[in-house]
């Protein structure tokens, strides 16, 4: 088993959900009183979002650069940034380290082409669903069409990320105004759906919607684990 090394905090109500995932998936693969080995390094959420509101990204970019260096040279053999925003800046990540870099966007990528999907939408922070550096990359690796809500529908799921889930609120109305938008992009096609931002799950659940989610803090965590037990 390899050590699977954390960028996290961001926030820290999604690191949980990667501890416990990573945990229950030893547990799954190991039994008995087998757990994962891991370490964390956990940001301050405000510095990140200041460097973020601030368009800072060369800022943001070294220093979650050089918590990876502090992984890996921790004895990480791996690492995974627990963000599917802050991949803005993996490449910056990447050029710092010399153990794997996990990008979320190819856990989610690959698990929907394993679905056989074409057509997806995604959900995020304005970030994530408007830039390039995510859906081009589900598009050029993975041949995905990805669609996005309408401009008011991405402000308000951005709104909702940083307001409520992020600082642990979770509340019965967002999470019927997000299966909303959820329904909106299956009248636009989509056959299911990336939930793009890591606390997302923690509002939308599977059982909430007969349309496939792809829940990336999930695959992410997965992903790592696939990692970790290959020879
Ligand atoms: N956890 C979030 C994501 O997956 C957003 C929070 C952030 O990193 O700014 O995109």
């Amino acid at each position: 088993m390899k050590t699977i090394g954390l960028l996290g905090g961001m926030s820290w109500e999604s690191t949980v959900l990667y501890y416990q995932l990573l945990n229950q998936g030893v547990r799954e693969r190991l039994g008995g009183l087998h757990s994962a080995k891991i370490l964390l390094h956990s940001v301050d959420f405000a510095e990140i979002e200041q460097f973020q509101v601030n368009d800072q990204w060369l800022e943001a970019g070294a220093q979650l650069a050089e918590a990876a260096s502090g992984l890996e040279r921790a004895g990480a053999d791996m690492i995974l940034l627990c963000s599917n925003l802050m991949h803005k800046v993996a490449p910056v990540i990447e050029a710092k380290i010399k153990v794997p870099f996990l990008h979320i966007a190819d856990a989610a990528g690959s698990a929907i082409k394993v679905q056989g999907l074409e057509k997806i939408g995604l959900l995020g922070t304005c970030y994530t669903m408007e830039e390039d550096f995510y859906r081009q990359r589900l598009s050029d690796e993975f041949d995905l069409d990805v669609v996005i809500p309408n401009e008011e529908d991405r402000k308000y799921i951005h709104q909702v990320i940083f307001d409520e889930l992020c600082q642990g609120k979770f509340t019965e109305e967002s999470r019927t105004n997000y299966l909303t938008i959820i329904d909106k992009l299956r009248e636009h096609g989509v056959q299911g759906v990336i939930l793009g931002c890591t606390e997302i799950p923690l509002l939308v659940r599977q059982e909430d919607t007969d349309l496939p989610l792809f829940n990336t803090a999930a695959l992410h965590a997965q992903y790592a684990l696939e990692l970790s037990f290959a020879e």
